[in-house]
């Protein structure tokens, strides 16, 4: 899984502030959950976007990429004071909601019925969020059909 390279490059120039070289390994089919929740961080920012100043960016992110998932950490970027409770908790409802997007959203046709794909990991295989028709057609699936 791995994004077609021209939308990374848009994404990057876009959502800069949001952006890290990372996201590139996301399949293009989680790019509509990643878009959501960047607008959900724009709506705690006070800058206007496209964002030319960085002082108006209240969030920070990483991401931890791993088989059939990602991770996203944000830590302030602005002076405490400056939060409310709201803000607080408005950030941590769009993390929320942003992982529980992407364990049900299929990584191959982006299907809102996608759900966990377990391989056995000792013998090479990794987990994926398939869709049912998604997964009958994935070759690590043991009940593929062929
Ligand atoms: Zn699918």
């Amino acid at each position: 899984m791995i994004m077609d390279s021209d939308l990374a490059r848009r994404l990057s120039k876009e959502h800069e502030y949001y952006w890290r070289p990372i996201l590139r390994d996301l399949p293009d089919a989680w790019v509509s959950a990643l878009l959501e929740f960047w607008q959900r961080l724009d709506e705690i920012n006070t800058a206007t976007p496209p964002m030319s100043d960085r002082r108006y960016v209240w969030v920070a992110l990483r991401y931890d990429l791993f088989p059939a998932g990602l991770t996203a950490y944000a830590s302030p970027a602005v002076n405490l004071r400056r939060w409310t409770p709201a803000h607080a908790m408005a950030l941590i409802a769009a993390i929320d909601e942003f992982h529980q997007r992407l364990q049900e959203t299929c990584e191959q046709c982006g299907s809102r019925t996608g759900y966990r794909h377990k391989t056995q990991l000792d013998i090479g295989g990794y987990d994926r969020i398939l869709c049912e028709q998604c997964g009958q057609k994935w070759e690590g699936n043991p009940f593929a059909e062929r």
